[in-house]
């Protein structure tokens, strides 16, 4: 095999910049004496950079794509799903918190021990039933406003 046909077989990895760089040397040397092989690299190189333009093929990307797209979404759903959960315990527990607050406010401001446990509807128990269902009414009020706060950081994120 001649120098010159050795020459022909690297000038489409030439064109493409693919040569190793003993190779380009080898090849540039070569040009210099030769004007067949200067012309055809002069008619690769359009046709690599052309190549080049082009997208790289790749006949799965929308694939990864729509499977990310999809993790994505449950993952969204996931963390949507821990967080009412998280709202619904915080305001349980608020509810819980007002209510034993209540009652204990309750026991201390009456002065009246026990009182509390006589089952007749006594003024104080009917307070306290009040004071009760205002503490559910403030724990599902937080609830409501901790949602609404949480769509609001949603729709800016
Ligand atoms: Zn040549």
């Amino acid at each position: 095999m001649s120098e010159h046909d050795k020459i022909r077989e690297l000038l489409a990895l030439a064109a493409a910049d693919a040569l190793t760089s003993a190779e380009e040397k080898q090849v540039a040397e070569h040009m210099r004496s030769c004007i067949a092989c200067s012309n055809e690299l002069g008619a690769w190189r359009p046709i690599a950079s052309e190549l080049r333009r082009l997208p790289t093929p790749q006949p799965s990307s929308w694939l990864v794509q729509a499977t990310l797209a999809r993790a994505e979404v449950k993952l969204t759903e996931q963390a949507e799903h821990d967080w009412n959960r998280r709202v619904m315990i915080v305001s349980v527990a608020l509810a819980w918190l007002l209510t034993i607050a209540n009652w204990l406010v309750f026991h201390f401001v009456s002065g009246r021990f026990g009182s509390l446990l006589e089952p007749k509807f006594s003024p104080t128990w009917i307070s306290f039933a009040a004071f009760t269902a205002l503490g559910w009414l403030a724990g599902g009020v937080a609830a409501v406003m901790l949602a609404i706060r949480h769509r609001g950081e949603k729709r800016l994120a």
